[in-house]
């Protein structure tokens, strides 16, 4: 038996004890030497004249790990400052992320994934935090990390992220949003928020009514009798949802940071909505470390801004001025290849926002077999557009079939050029749960992929650390 050890894995403990992974013929093990401290399930062994205790990278074995290594647990968001969630669609990119996050001042959220993304993979919270937890150790990354239970919208999905050790729980109210009332005639208004109970009425008048609610950029906010109505009406369910959701988090022993999402919906989030929103939760002990509004504009999956720079930026920046008159950050979903407003949210949220990216690094998973495979990225292609019309349920994209590129008229090299194309990318991005029900593709997809993994990484590397530097997050040791 040889072991191919992780250098960078290495943990020293008393005594000279060791714990590292390293790789046995295909399979990377645990190895502790010379005997087994941490009281891991696996076997002693004797190689090269050396005791060595090996162990399988199960569930169990994490799990001691976790305890005993205390970076390789996931740890809450940080409340100030840059953080930046990088969900790993397949479980193994997070080294790719790695090597980026680490040369800046950004707290990484390496496990993050919604329940519809564990749906389409057919992955649990537990396996995608002990993916991040085996990345963490053989990278050496000693830094805090979090695991984000991403868009969930019940408490039952609150519990099983919780139970499986996140530490971030993003609550996605959209279920319990009333959007119907954004466009609807004051006459309406009146009627529906007639019926909501007297005390609760007067309380909210009495609060909101004929008041000034300054901002720390000097502007103040205020709201006419319609505008409190509507926003009554629209968000009254979902701050009482989101306050259930942040009682059962409280049920657990780890901190864990509460983000709320009002984003997945069609209107942008007003101003005043907002603030309303984050005063109500604050009112009622919740305590959330991000708000996620719907900006004005587009945030679609895998591609750049759509919409006006000039108005996104009026739209951030009171948005901003609101989350830190009240002490919080804003938090930019679908935040993956956005360059075109990354300037701005970096200028405007200066080094504290929360932005979460998730399916980007399976599109340079793709380009990844492109270069490497292009037989079988041919014939991804080609199940991705049979996938669309399936996949597009899933997703809001703009995108239409007509916009994939005909690439039995591209040469091998040519293929990665598609990676350029908005419809394509789309196309490809929203398409894995599909692609991943055909067993086959799915295990040429991850044995592609882990032949080619040091090109995988430095292509996600040079991807992310191209976010940081656009957003202008600060450099390590930089003031
Ligand atoms: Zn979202």
């Amino acid at each position: 038996m040889k072991l191919e050890v992780s250098k960078s894995s290495i943990v020293q403990f008393e005594n000279r004890r060791q714990l590292y992974l390293a790789k046995i013929g295909h399979e990377q093990m645990i190895c502790l030497q010379p005997d087994n401290i941490l009281k891991l399930a696996g076997e002693q062994h004797e190689i090269e004249g050396q005791p060595v205790f090996i162990a399988p990278k199960s569930h169990e074995n994490a799990e001691i790990i976790r305890n005993a290594v205390p970076w390789t647990a996931p740890s809450p968001l940080n409340s100030g400052g840059v953080s930046f969630g990088l969900g790993d669609r397949l479980g193994i990119a997070a080294p790719g992320h790695i090597s980026a996050v680490k040369n800046y001042q950004a707290q990484p959220v390496f496990a993050q994934q919604s329940v519809r993304e564990l749906d389409l993979t057919g992955r649990s919270y537990e396996e995608i935090i002990d993916a991040a937890t085996w990345s963490v150790l053989q990278e050496g990354y000693r830094l805090p990390w979090s695991a984000d239970g991403d868009h969930l919208k019940s408490g039952e999905w609150v519990r099983k992220a919780c139970e499986a050790g996140c530490t971030m729980i993003t609550a996605d109210l959209s279920d319990t949003l009333h959007p119907e009332y954004e466009r609807s005639l004051v006459s309406v208004l009146q009627e529906d928020y007639k019926k909501i109970d007297d005390s609760y009425r007067k309380r909210i008048e009495s609060e909101y009514l004929s008041k000034q609610f300054a901002l720390v950029s000097g502007r103040s906010l205020t709201f006419t009798e319609k505008e409190l109505m509507k926003t009554v009406l629209l968000y009254r369910d979902a701050i009482e949802f989101a306050e259930s959701l942040f009682q059962i988090c409280g049920e657990f022993e780890q901190k864990i940071s509460f983000e709320i999402s009002i984003d997945e919906t069609l209107y942008p989030t007003s101003p005043e909505a907002h603030m309303f929103v984050a005063r109500e939760l604050q009112s009622r002990g919740v305590e959330f470390t991000s708000i996620a509004p719907r900006f004005v504009g587009e945030f679609q999956k895998g591609i750049d801004y759509i919409g006006d720079l000039a108005q996104f930026e009026k739209d951030l920046s009171v948005h901003q001025a609101i989350a830190e008159t009240y002490n919080y950050k804003l938090s930019v979903h679908s935040g993956s290849d956005k360059f075109s407003v990354f300037p701005a949210i970096g200028k405007i949220c200066g080094n504290d926002f929360h932005i979460k990216t998730s399916g980007t690094n399976w599109l340079v998973a793709l380009k990844t077999i492109a270069a490497q495979n292009p037989v079988l990225f041919r014939q991804i292609h080609f199940a991705a557009k049979k996938a669309f019309e399936t996949a597009r349920g899933y997703y809001y994209v703009t995108t239409e079939l007509d916009d994939a590129t005909d690439i039995d008229s591209l040469t091998d090299e040519e293929l990665t050029n598609l990676f350029d194309k908005p419809g394509d990318r789309q196309i490809l991005h929203i398409s894995y749960g599909e692609l991943f029900k055909n067993p086959e593709m799915k295990d040429s997809v991850f044995s592609v992929l882990t032949d080619n993994l040091d090109s995988y990484w430095a292509e996600l590397n040079l991807h992310i650390d191209n976010h940081f530097t656009a957003l202008n997050v600060r450099k390590r040791g930089e003031n």
